[in-house]
């Protein structure tokens, strides 16, 4: 049998060698377009920022080595231009055609370049390979360049901001949209938003460049900004030019269609990598999800069904991580986005909590947020810290993936040690919140939803921490009540109208809520996120209409009062 895999990236390669170590017999051939394979591409920015300096680094293995340990014939320079479907014949620039008895489309994605004028200019670079980041970097050394401009905040964008300030420039993103990481909800990438720019990076939200001249770029808000390169990260579409021409099937997102098997509506085809479309586990909804570690997951069902296993590819809860200023921002299932977009009902908890356990000094403080259909059925988690995030991610990943409920959350098994974990971890008791939502017994109110005019007259706020704490700086318009003293001041609250409760992080005002809901209050409410998560959104809104403005600034336009609201004793 003779195997032709079309790309040598991440997917194409990983198909090979996977046959390779199941069938010993099989004539394997890789065609490469470029004069690059077997490239890791996400370490491309690590390449860009300096902090890998051996490009061979990023090398999988060199085309001997293929040849010699695997017996894989890798022809770089190798560009199919179209496909006989029926004679099983490729056609390829500049060399004699090529035959199959199967095929693969491993072609990966293509890097979008928006049509604004003067987006050809020579300093303005796309990052896709090896090449590429060559360039930049080339440009950046030899022309003394200093302000960089990236066109677009999704994954790349911002790990390539994150580079280019370290090698030194000055660094400003540009996103269209309303924020960064479009997987990710606004309410969560605020932190991060906050932080990349306490980092020095400057970022435009819903904004767009209309026009690049040599050194300036017009911007849709009437303003012009200074550069001396722009990289363009604003996305990627998959690269079907080929199953196109050969009249293979494409899915409803654009990426070429594929049945579980992984194979095309041609049997002797099959298609793994950027290329292709997966099917979401949580929305049933076939879709996009570009990554090296789901290519690769493909690659090996490709490589097993090509010698003869019959294996299927599952539905994927998709898992994205990102790190950025310190902080990781990661996420597994469907944003809350994503299921307003489509219609889906859902509940949803934020969660603040340290990354190990409370007595320790130090740690992390976690954000997260869970969301669940109103049965319990887990959709969605995001977090951003700047550590433990990835653990507690993972898991809940596993247990969509499984079709868990908010009770697989408060039993799930963390592995425990004060330095690493908590003894009740944000994994259990994002359950116990999710639990306390499903059984009617804790009812929320949203940062990003509250009606805040009302707060202070049709809505009583209440604020649980202690004097000094409110005293030092609370929500406007709220009222102190502190926990311990609830008891005493149960006349101070009302039965008819809202009440919403908050505190720092969230623990205090749920005690609070507790003892006011078995004293019969059914119109108490808690905020979702407490106070930490209000600042950081609220900081985040006035950085993004005053983007320019020093943080000095910032904190005075923030709805935030230090003594002139009432404590109640
Ligand atoms: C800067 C950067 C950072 C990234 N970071 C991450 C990350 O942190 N995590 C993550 O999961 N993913 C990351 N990714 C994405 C990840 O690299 C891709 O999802 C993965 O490489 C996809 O593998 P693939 O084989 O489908 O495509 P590719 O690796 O792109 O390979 C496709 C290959 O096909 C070749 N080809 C195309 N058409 C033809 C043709 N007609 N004939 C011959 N050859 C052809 C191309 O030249 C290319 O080499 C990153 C990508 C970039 C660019």
């Amino acid at each position: 049998m003779k195997v032709v895999i079309i790309g040598g990236g991440t997917a194409g390669i990983g198909v090979a060698t996977g046959l390779r170590r199941q069938d010993e017999n099989a004539e394997i051939v890789v065609l490469e377009k470029s004069d690059e394979f077997a490239v890791a591409r996400p370490g491309l920015t690590d390449y860009l920022s300096g902090k890998i300096t051996d490009a061979e680094q990023l090398q999988g293995a060199t085309i001997e080595q293929m040849a010699e340990i695997f017996k894989i014939a890798v022809k770089p320079g190798h560009e199919v231009v179209n496909l006989d479907r029926k004679k099983k014949q490729l056609i390829i620039e500049g060399h004699e055609p090529e035959t199959y008895d199967k095929l693969v489309l491993a072609t990966g994605a293509l890097t979008l370049r928006p049509d604004i004028p003067g987006i050809l200019g020579d300093n303005i670079f796309t990052i896709s390979n090896f090449r590429s980041v060559q360039k930049i970097r080339d440009y950046y050394l030899g022309t003394g360049a200093q302000k960089v401009l990236i066109l677009g905040g999704g994954e790349i964008g911002i790990a390539t901001a994150e580079a280019c300030q370290k090698l030194g420039a000055k660094v400003t993103v540009i996103e269209a949209q309303s924020h960064i990481l479009p997987y990710f909800d606004e309410d969560m990438t605020a932190l991060l938003q906050n932080h990349l720019r306490d980092s020095g990076i400057k970022l435009f939200t819903n904004t767009l460049v209309t026009r690049f001249d040599e050194d300036t770029a017009d911007l849709d808000n009437g303003s012009t900004i200074d550069y001396d390169l722009a990289i363009i990260c604003t996305g990627v579409k998959p690269d079907v030019k080929l199953p196109v021409m050969a009249d293979l099937d494409l899915g409803v997102s654009g990426g070429l269609w594929v049945n579980s098997f992984l194979q095309t509506n041609d049997k002797d085809i099959y298609a793994c990598g950027d290329n292709i479309e997966v099917v979401s586990l949580v929305t049933g909804e076939a879709f996009r999800w570009p990554s090296a570690a789901l290519s690769l997951k493909e690659a090996r069902v490709v490589a097993a069904n090509l010698a003869g296993k019959n294996r299927e590819f599952s539905p994927i809860a998709g898992t994205s991580l990102v790190r950025a200023a310190g902080y990781y921002a990661v996420l597994c299932g469907a944003s809350e986005h994503d299921l307003q977009s489509l219609g889906i009902g859902y509940r949803c908890v934020h969660l603040l909590q340290k990354d190990h356990d409370c007595y320790l000094p130090g740690g992390n403080q976690m954000i997260l947020k869970l969301l669940f259909t109103p049965e319990g059925k887990i959709l969605g988690a995001q977090g951003i810290g700047k550590s433990g995030i990835d653990k507690r991610i993972d898991v809940i990943a596993e247990i969509i993936r499984k079709g868990g409920t908010y009770l697989d959350l408060l039993e799930a098994e963390i592995a425990y040690g004060p330095e690493d974990a908590a003894a009740k971890d944000a994994v259990n008791n994002l359950g116990a919140l999710a639990a306390g939502v499903v059984n009617g017994e804790t009812r929320y109110v949203y940062i990003n939803t509250l009606d805040w005019c009302k707060v202070g007259n049709e809505i009583m706020l209440i604020d649980t921490r202690s004097p000094q704490l409110f005293k030092a700086g609370h929500i406007a318009h709220a009222v102190n009540i502190p926990l311990k003293t609830l008891r005493d001041n149960l006349g101070s609250i009302p039965r008819d109208r809202q009440v919403v409760l908050y505190c720092g992080h969230g623990y205090g005002a749920y005690n609070a809520y507790c003892l006011l809901n078995q004293r019969g209050y059914d119109n108490v409410y808690l905020l979702s996120g407490s106070m930490d998560l209000y600042m950081e959104i609220m900081l985040n809104e006035i950085y993004n209409e005053h983007a320019a403005e020093s943080m000095e600034e910032v904190w005075n336009r923030l709805q935030y009062a230090n003594d002139d609201d009432i404590t109640v004793q």
